[in-house]
């Protein structure tokens, strides 16, 4: 972040108050500044006043879904949208993420898991992933090349696998909806296969992973998608 530039905006769409309390507290003291909603309307029409750079979503809202906050803000917004879902959540989780939200925290979360994903997402928002080389760990991928290394090696990939690759190395260190990837990879009509994802997953791990039983740069979110680590820098 340049000195001179104003510290991020967060909104915070949230209805409960010890939750926004410790939302509050932890990110003023990293410097954000913050708008507060807690209901449905209020972000909506918060987000519409003052374009966040950041919006933390919970999805029980008292008066409307945090999905349709997500589809609303997204129709006008490329801000990073960070879900916080409670557990049991899986289905709205996804259905928020296909919606356009981001990425995701089941609660409770650490505040610095919170912090990370917020700096991913604030990241990603400025950089745009056009022509990227991401790096995760011995993985080099150069999207403008088309071209992966692994330790120093090129490695082949099918024409699948590399979308696949591409498709999670565009969103790193965000979570992929196995709908979303299927789309990306095999067109609109394919989002049911997810059985076909399983065994690519299985073969590109088996390409770029150390341990491919325990792969630590291609994750698996159960029940939700796929997340490509990076290397965050500093
Ligand atoms: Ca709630």
């Amino acid at each position: 972040m340049a000195e001179q530039s104003p510290s991020p905006l967060v909104l915070i769409v949230e209805d409960d108050d010890q939750m926004r309390r410790y939302l509050r507290t932890g990110l003023t003291a990293h410097g954000y500044r913050l708008l507060e909603a807690g209901t449905a309307a209020e972000g909506i029409r918060l987000a519409t006043e003052y374009p966040p750079d950041v919006v933390l979503l919970d999805l029980g809202l008292p008066d409307r879904d945090g999905i349709e906050v997500a589809r609303r803000i997204r129709e006008w917004s490329t801000a990073p949208i960070l879900v916080l879902s409670a557990r049991g959540q899986e289905a709205q989780k996804v259905a928020a993420l296909d919606a356009g939200a981001d990425d995701y925290l089941v609660k409770p979360f650490g505040f610095d898991e919170l912090l990370a994903r917020i700096r991913v997402g604030l990241r990603h928002a400025a950089k745009g992933p056009e022509g990227d080389v991401v790096r995760s760990g011995a993985l080099v991928l150069d999207l403008g090349r088309r071209r992966v290394e692994v330790a120093g090696k090129e490695i082949h990939l099918t024409p699948i696998e590399y979308r696949i690759l591409a498709t999670l190395a565009k969103h790193a260190d965000r979570v992929v909806t196995h709908r979303q990837l299927l789309q990306e990879v095999w067109g609109p009509r394919s989002t049911e296969q997810t059985h076909y994802l399983r065994v690519f997953m299985t073969h590109l791990r088996r390409k770029i992973e150390r341990d491919p039983v325990r792969p630590r740069l291609l994750q698996t979110e159960p029940g939700v998608g796929y997340r490509l680590r990076s290397d965050e820098p500093a």
